[in-house]
């Protein structure tokens, strides 16, 4: 195929990074043309909504949330926002338990109400002294013992990795907060908000603030790159894929999703287990730790979008192998997979004019917020070189 149109860059990947760097480079004057294989915009962020109008996150439950207020002053731009908690329960043993572990969670392992003074006590007790945690299993026996991480972590991580938790970074199970006061937040950051109406109107405001941006959907690399002569590519697809996979494939882990919508009256019949009328379930999230359940977690969005309607959609989340007909949804946090990679990392340094950003070009797990920082980063770094139109 010959090339039949000029573009300054061409981006590949209409998700979070994608779609931020192509703005910040238009508004500069530069012409973008953004591709994405997959039929809507967004990436794995993309929202939608089912006959009743319920949102929901078809790539499962994205919470937004962030310290950086360059990120959160940069994407109001396009989007209000509907700030909202992010509360997560654990069902294992037959039972519901407040996630993560704060105070409510000892209380209920108890049996009987208690103190921070008296938790903070026991963790002491139960805590192993391990001063720099060189995988999950370590960084969580540092912060609660064994009781807690054999009841909340273990099953989890086996099941959501397919891997023990010792042959997994410390930062997998780390990031999650442990509290010993009331506080159940699932996350600690300043901001925790969902854009007011969803993420794909987020992006189509991001769109149509910047003309000099071409989207084209259902577009593979493969053919953007003979269709479109460019100065610069901005790839944030798969770093393996980019070299044909010529040291093999990265290992990921992907997903499988089931969205039920449920109709006033299931969810009135509901009450007593949800406890709240008009909801499925108590809490946003509940984990599924137990080996004997195959998902992971279910999800019911409508607890943080705040959409005040008469049903619901839940979504629960399988983990599976990838496979390359995959989604290749989490790049593998742990030391033999970040080896495989830096094969390719040192192929993509030499790489002329080609920028390598977000989750997949660089593979790590990256909240939305922090590809953002790096895409407006790389926005920074590439106007400079070439300046402005
Ligand atoms: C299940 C799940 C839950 C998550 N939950 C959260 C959360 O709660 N909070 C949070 O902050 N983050 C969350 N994330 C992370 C979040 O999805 C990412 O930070 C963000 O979407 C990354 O954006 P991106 O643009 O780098 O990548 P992506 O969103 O993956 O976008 C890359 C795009 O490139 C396209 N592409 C790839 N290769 C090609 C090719 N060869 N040709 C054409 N197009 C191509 C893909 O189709 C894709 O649309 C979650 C991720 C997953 C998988």
């Amino acid at each position: 195929m010959q090339a039949d149109h000029h573009t300054d860059f061409l981006i590949v990947g209409a998700g979070f990074s994608g779609l931020v760097v192509a703005e910040r480079l238009a508004s500069h004057g530069w012409n973008c043309v953004v591709v994405d294989r997959r039929p809507h915009l967004g990436g794995n962020a993309w929202d939608r909504s089912d006959a009743a109008g319920v949102r929901f996150h078809p790539y499962g439950p994205h919470y937004f949330r962030t310290n950086s207020h360059r990120v959160r002053e940069y994407l109001s731009r396009f989007t209000d926002w509907h700030e909202t908690r992010y509360t997560v329960n654990s069902h294992t043993h037959g039972r519901d338990w407040s996630f993560p572990v704060n105070l409510i969670t000892f209380e209920q392992y108890l049996g009987r109400p208690s103190t921070t003074d008296e938790f903070e006590a026991w963790l002491a007790q139960r805590r192993i002294p391990i001063t720099h945690p060189a995988n999950s299993e370590e960084a969580i026996l540092a912060k609660v013992g064994r009781e807690f991480y054999e009841l909340f972590y273990e099953g989890y991580t086996l099941k959501q990795w397919r891997r023990h938790p010792r042959d997994l970074d410390a930062s997998v199970c780390a990031r999650i907060p442990i509290r010993t006061t009331r506080d159940d937040r699932y996350l600690d950051e300043s901001f925790q908000a969902l854009p007011a109406n969803g993420y794909t109107t987020l992006f189509e405001n991001l769109l149509a603030a910047s003309p000099r941006v071409t989207l084209h959907l259902g577009v593979d690399f493969d053919e953007a790159k003979v269709r479109w002569k460019h100065r610069h590519l901005v790839f944030t697809g798969a770093i393996d894929e980019y070299f044909g996979r010529r040291f093999g494939p990265l290992p990921y882990r992907s997903l499988r999703f089931e969205h039920e919508s449920h109709d006033a009256e299931t969810l009135r019949q509901r009450v007593a287990i949800s406890g709240k009328p008009g909801f499925w379930q108590p809490v946003l999230q509940v984990n599924h730790p137990d080996p004997s359940v195959a998902w992971t977690r279910t999800v019911e969005l409508k607890h943080a979008t705040g959409q005040q309607l008469d049903s619901t959609v839940v979504t629960r989340e399988f983990p599976k192998d990838w496979t390359p007909d995959d989604e290749p949804f989490y790049p593998v946090p742990a030391p033999d997979a970040r080896e495989a990679y830096l094969r390719y990392a040192r192929l993509a340094a030499e790489e002329s004019n080609t920028s390598f950003i977000g989750r997949l070009a660089t593979y790590r797990y990256y909240n939305m917020d922090q590809v953002t920082a790096m895409a407006l980063n790389e926005a920074d770094k590439l106007i400079d070189h070439y300046g402005s139109h």
